[in-house]
């Protein structure tokens, strides 16, 4: 049984929640379906698994299973639930290549990817008594399937006498729950659907008469004009990346900074990132040095290491990037963003600084767990408190005591072209029900204000009332594949709660087709998965580097390969421009003269541009293994530190992986590897090849009737890739631009991705026939 600790006990009860137990319980012992729709912080994610395990839905020996569509809110909820129950054993978490899982466990939270490859594996899900999909609002790709799947798992259980019943419960803010419901090709009977009240107040929302172009400064001016002239009550505000946060969270601790406080707790209150400030004046001090000329030697393997005093990197602290996070926080831009200096000068924003002390907090899903969790902790005496929020607070964590809310009302989405595969970050404006989902986080304990940084006729006109759910935006190959391992192959007839459209789906199962991982059947007019097809669906990467893999099993290469899908999935692996909070030492010539060391000599043009990842990966793990530090080298050498550790933390787990999918080829992780030789480059170079089919161009002719010298210059570095009609142009720091002085570029080339910034640029060539 379980016994809560009283004071967890006490806040429980607060929760609206509670007084629904019983109905819930009911519904859920009566139906094979419910749908649980509850304002944010009600108490759905931590109370309702309680629920069930104090019910016994777990005394069969089976699971309650949880699914999150963030990382952060996997392992963050099943902490909560675990402490909350006064039993951490039990509860555990499992997200793409870590977790906690053992035999005691009885709850579990994970990601919805995950849960999507358990079925997979074991359709009926016979683990599990009870799947809980949370935040089935925010529609990401993963969760739309698993109900797909679910609404057909449930009744396959209901007559299967040796597992029992499945329950499935949907669980969502409210909003939108018809697209579950109201769906006859999902459920046939429509479940019940369960409100749960909050004891919301009113929250009144104030437009701005104008629309501010720049709503970062806005949204400081605003934060400071409450904080200096209304009463008492926390701030919480939504920007909508990582950077913004950081940004105005710096700036409001230097206009109300703490006074009172303790010296250590001081210093851990303006350490912003103790990391990142590290880094930052580690990379001053490198840059310091390098202006005066002491270093400009080749890194190689045995490359000297600069001296000085090394930076506390505390690994157990780190977190890898999520792969599959569908949060905008989570996704790196593409494109360095000019770090935009707030407005210095107090005067000017029309604000007087001192006076009260803010307590002021970042919070974006790849902060440190433990300081997000800062926000739950209580607020020093004579403090207001400010968040700084991406949208993660809009519904997945709740902040206490919020009293005022400034919206900047935009929010950060990675934008694919569905058909040219074309990749751009946009801010754009977010949805009628996100801002009011915003709005409400301000009245959960007193009657609340809003203040939007947009005017009532944007707001009217220019947002959707809903963002469009995930599987309309991005390619779906992935999917599509998974669901044939599935042995679901008419894709088209799936029970989507929304259908993406049947050009997407066409589209990727073309790219699969080329992939060789299906083949058209004629008799049966479908696509078939093939037995390539089936082990890429093994790999939990995209199909392109699942490819790769699978086809480095046989070369012996895999080490290399895994190497190199890891550095191909983490983005910004090699420093481009003064960008962020610690990039800023390096300027473009130092970064363009350290990627020409990179570059290197000798024939690194068989592989092209990722031969100067692999590079930089083994030389800087060579260096930790041999000096035990990293960072000093990643700083000398423009490389990121986090992508670096990044990488070595996915090498780590997709060997293990591998290992699990073909035990015979037993690996182990090598830190030191040497390069790979010649004869190793060029079978590499086939498999990326292999992988990257999709994705080939070929130089163009730059055509005679051009005669300006500076425009034919220009388009002697531009590709026709794919089947975009626009030119696109090598990246100033692909290899084969640096060498083109001496060496032509290739005329067809494979690479990763085209990305438009002020153009669109190719990144990580590959030249097809190398000269
Ligand atoms: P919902 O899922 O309905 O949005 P939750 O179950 O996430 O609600 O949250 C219920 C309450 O528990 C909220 O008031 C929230 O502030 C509190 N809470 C959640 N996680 C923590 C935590 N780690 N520490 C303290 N309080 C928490
Ligand atoms: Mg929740």
């Amino acid at each position: 049984s379980v016994h809560r600790h009283p004071e967890v006990q006490t806040n429980r009860e607060k929760l609206p929640i509670l007084a629904e137990e019983q109905i819930i319980m009911e519904a859920i012992h009566d139906h094979p379906v419910v749908v649980l729709a509850g304002e944010t912080g009600s108490g759905k994610t931590t109370q309702v698994p309680q629920f069930l395990y104090e019910a016994g839905y777990t005394k069969s020996g089976k699971l309650i299973g949880v699914t999150e569509p963030r990382r952060v809110a996997a392992m963050s909820m099943s902490q909560r639930v675990g402490f909350e129950m006064n039993l951490p054993d039990l509860v555990s978490y499992q997200i793409r290549f870590e977790g906690n899982t053992s035999e005691q466990t009885r709850i579990k939270f994970m990601t919805d990817g995950v849960l999507l490859r358990e079925m997979a594996k074991d359709f009926r899900l016979r683990k599990y008594s009870v799947i809980i999909i949370d935040e089935a609002h925010e529609r990401s790709v993963f969760t739309d399937i698993l109900i797909g799947n679910l609404s057909r798992i449930v009744p396959l259980r209901a007559k299967d006498t040796e597992n029992g019943p499945l329950k499935l419960i949907v669980m969502s803010a409210t909003l939108r729950v018809e697209d579950f419901t109201e769906n006859s090709k999902l459920f046939k009977t429509v479940p019940p659907v369960i409100k749960v009240e909050s004891r919301q107040f009113e929250t009144t929302c104030h437009f701005q008469r104008t629309t501010p172009d720049d709503y970062v400064s806005a949204a400081l001016k605003k934060a400071c004009k409450i904080h200096r002239e209304l009463p008492e009550g926390g701030i919480l505000i939504f920007v909508t990346g990582q950077q913004e946060v950081n940004q105005l969270v710096r700036k409001l601790r230097d206009l109300y900074p703490s006074k009172n406080l303790e010296k250590d707790q001081l210093d851990d209150f303006n350490g912003l990132d103790e990391e990142d400030e590290t880094i930052e004046k580690t990379l001053r001090k490198a840059t310091l040095k390098r202006k005066k000329g002491q270093q400009s030697k080749v890194p190689t393997r045995s490359g000297p290491m600069a001296k000085g005093v090394l930076p506390r990197v505390d690994l157990n602290q780190y977190r890898a990037i999520p792969l599959d996070d569908t949060e905008a926080d989570a996704m790196r831009d593409d494109q360095p963003e000019e770090e935009d200096v707030l407005e210095a000068d107090p005067e000017s924003l029309g604000v007087t600084t001192g006076g009260q002390p803010l307590w002021c907090l970042p919070l974006y899903s790849l902060l440190n767990s433990d300081k997000q969790a800062r926000i739950f902790e209580p607020v020093p005496e004579g403090h207001r408190l400010c968040v700084v929020s991406t949208n993660i607070a809009e519904t997945s964590l709740t902040i206490p005591g919020i009293k005022y809310v400034v919206d900047c009302g935009k929010v950060k989405t990675k934008f694919y072209d569905k058909l040219t595969g074309v990749t751009t970050y946009q801010v754009t404006w977010g949805s009628k029900a996100a801002a009011n989902q915003r709005a409400g986080r301000a009245g959960r304990v007193a009657p609340g204000h809003c203040y939007r940084l947009f005017s009532s006729e944007v707001f009217k006109n220019d947002f959707p009332l809903h963002a469009q759910p995930e599987i309309l935006k991005r390619p779906v190959d992935d999917l599509v594949l998974q669901m044939k391992a599935m042995g679901i192959m008419n894709v088209i007839n799936f029970p989507f709660p929304t259908p993406p459209e049947m050009s997407q789906l066409k589209v990727a199962e073309r790219r699969l087709l080329s992939l060789g991982a299906l083949r058209f059947d004629k008799a049966s007019k479908i696509h078939q998965i093939t037995p390539l097809g089936k082990s890429m669906s093994a790999f939990p990467v995209a199909p392109c580097f699942a490819k790769m893999l699978a086809l480095s099993e046989q070369q012996n290469l895999m080490p290399y390969t895994i190497s190199l899908v890891s550095a191909l999935t983490v983005q910004e692996v090699l420093l481009e421009t003064p960008v962020g909070n610690h990039e800023d030492s390096f300027n473009q010539d130092e970064v363009r003269k350290i990627r020409k060391i990179w570059a290197g000599k000798g024939n690194h043009l068989l592989l092209g541009d990722p031969m100067i990842l692999l590079k930089a990966i083994h030389a800087a793990e060579y260096e930790a293994g041999s000096r035990g530090n990293m960072l000093d080298f990643c700083n000398r050498y423009a490389l990121r530190h986090k992508a670096m550790i990044e990488i070595r933390k996915l090498r780590r787990q997709l060997t293990n992986e591998v290992n699990l999918v073909l035990p015979h080829i037993n690996l182990a992780l090598d830190p030191k590897m040497s390069l790979p030789d010649d004869n190793e480059s060029n079978l590499l170079r086939q498999i990326v090849l292999a992988g990257m089919v999709n994705q080939v161009g070929r130089r163009l002719e730059v055509p005679p009737n051009i005669t300006d010298p500076k425009e034919r210059a220009k388009l002697e570095n531009a590709y026709q890739c794919g089947n975009l009609a626009d030119p696109v142009f090598m990246h100033g720091r692909s290899i084969f631009f640096l060498k083109k002085k001496t060496v032509k570029p290739p005329e067809w080339i494979v690479y990763q991705e085209v990305f438009e910034t002020d153009r669109m640029h190719i990144r990580g060539m590959t030249a097809i026939e190398p000269e």
